[in-house]
């Protein structure tokens, strides 16, 4: 199968030294990489801004905004079996970017942030070929929120978290379908859980 995988934070930029981003580590995207490529699948890796490096034998697209990713993830899109957003994309962006170093002359300044597109809805709402993973990172009632975004974004599988995901080795995921749980896991390895992504995709056919 091929294979496109995001993975990362994004950033965006508000000044020529400064920028908005989240806590990503990106092991989980790199993680589910390295399983599709030890099972012999193609991969495209469009990756934030991370400290790991991909294994080898991987196409890798490197972004720093949410736009970026967006404009690399439509142009792999048509040549990929399987859309993985294990990205953590953000949300909004500065709507203005200061020309060089923003002066701390002021006591308040405002920021003020405009939405950001969101890749995997806009493909969800046209794709019915691509088989579409995402990913989604709750702090309350996760199993509501992940059903009502495998839903509202067509997806096939939602992969929930827990913030306390961030940085570390070890994960706990519940993962879902249209039709509900597929799978827990509690504190497991992101390569083992990558591993069960990877193999149930092996047998979705659409
Ligand atoms: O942010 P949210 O919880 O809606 O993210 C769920 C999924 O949507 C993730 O897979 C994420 O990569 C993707 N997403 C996206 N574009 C955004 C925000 C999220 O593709 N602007």
């Amino acid at each position: 199968m091929k294979f496109l995988i995001t993975a990362g934070p994004t950033r965006e930029p508000i000044d020529a030294v400064r920028y908005l981003t989240n806590f990503s580590s990106g092991k989980m995207g790199y993680a589910l990489v390295s399983s599709a490529r030890a099972r012999g699948h193609k991969v495209i890796l469009v990756t934030g801004p991370v400290s790991i490096s991909p294994p080898k034998g991987v196409t890798v697209k490197q972004v720093e905004t949410t736009r970026e990713m967006k404009q690399s993830v439509l142009k792999y899109l048509p040549s990929v079996d399987c859309l993985i957003m294990a990205a953590a994309v953000s949300d909004y962006r500065s709507v203005k970017v200061v020309k060089g170093k923003l002066k701390k002359d002021k006591k308040f300044i405002n920021l003020k942030l405009v939405r950001n597109p969101d890749i995997l809805k806009e493909i969800g709402a046209k794709n019915r070929n691509i088989i579409l993973v995402g990913f989604a990172l709750e702090t309350d009632n996760l199993l509501r929120e992940a059903q009502r975004k495998i839903k509202g974004k067509h997806l096939d599988y939602i992969v929930v978290n827990s913030p306390s995901a961030f940085g570390s080795n070890k994960t706990d995921v519940v993962i879902l379908n249209q039709q509900g749980i597929v799978k827990r896991f509690s504190q497991a390895s992101k390569r083992a859980v990558a591993d069960f992504i990877v193999r149930t995709l092996e047998r979705v056919k659409k």
